[in-house]
């Protein structure tokens, strides 16, 4: 029994909405807790509130990882911040983001008056390497490029050095459990590095690529759950019939969810 509750996960939406303005959602945030650590990648607009109505502990989280530095994923870290000083905070906390970003998220935070010695709780800065798999407590945390901004980059970077075009897929294993999450990818192709050994869960988003494309991607894996996620506005307003799509792509294999904002899901 106690390997069992020990191997759980439990994923918390904070906010499942995409980039475009939402009336109806949050911006990006999702808090896996794996084995007794707490993983939360990224901090969109609404963390903040989304976190207190929780009514979980400020000193709860291990690891930030920020997949990149679009605002739907980045917009609410200094307002969750300024809740972390102010609740107490007192344990250490690491946070793992695009090497470019870390220095302009710090001056960010210091701008916004939250200064290391005012907070009291350390922050290690860590930037993400996918060379390099980190731990968070017995979960092993793997970063895989994409494609999300590469566009961008070839468009805007040479006259915008300061931009950080750098964006990050996860994969969290932990005592033979495989969790992928996509955050924003470019392609379908950018899947394949979270898809090359059994998943039990892929959380993806659908705001980049087709459903039909995705499906397409995914049938026949060996996924033991798909929650979609980051819905562009139609397929949000349409998600009765998405779901209806998935089911006819992927069969009764792969069981699919779309989330919406406060959702969990337990494995
Ligand atoms: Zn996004």
């Amino acid at each position: 029994m106690a390997a069992a509750a020990k191997r759980a996960l439990e994923l918390t939406c904070f906010g499942v909405g995409e980039g475009w303005p939402c009336s109806d959602r949050r911006h990006s945030s999702f808090l896996y807790s794996i084995g007794g650590a707490h993983i939360l990648v990224d901090a969109g607009e609404g963390l903040s509130s989304a976190y207190k109505a929780s009514g979980r502990s400020y000193e709860q989280v291990d690891r930030v990882l920020l997949s990149h530095l679009h605002s739907d994923h980045v917009g609410s870290l200094s307002m969750w911040f300024q809740g972390l000083w102010l609740e107490g905070r007192r344990r250490p906390l690491a946070v793992s983001a695009p090497a470019g970003g870390i220095d302009p998220i710090r001056n960010w935070l210091e701008a916004t008056l939250l200064f290391p010695d005012l907070i009291r709780f350390p922050v290690s800065w860590e930037a993400i390497d996918p060379r390099q798999p980190v731990q968070c407590g017995d979960v092993r945390i793997q970063a895989f490029p994409t494609t999300h901004l590469e566009s961008l980059r070839r468009s805007f970077q040479a006259r915008n050095p300061r931009g950080v075009f750098d964006c990050f897929s996860f994969v969290f294993e932990h005592e033979g459990l495989r969790v992928g999450h996509s955050s924003d990818i470019g392609d379908v192709n950018d899947l394949e590095p979270l898809l090359q050994a059994p998943l039990d869960l892929l959380v993806c988003e659908l705001s980049h690529v087709s459903p039909a494309e995705l499906f397409l991607k995914l049938r026949g894996r060996p996924i033991g759950r798909l929650v979609l996620v980051h819905l562009s506005r139609e397929l949000w307003a349409g998600r009765t019939a998405l779901k209806s799509q998935a089911r006819r792509a992927l069969g009764s294999a792969i069981p699919v969810s779309v989330a919406g904002d406060g959702d969990v899901f337990r494995i």
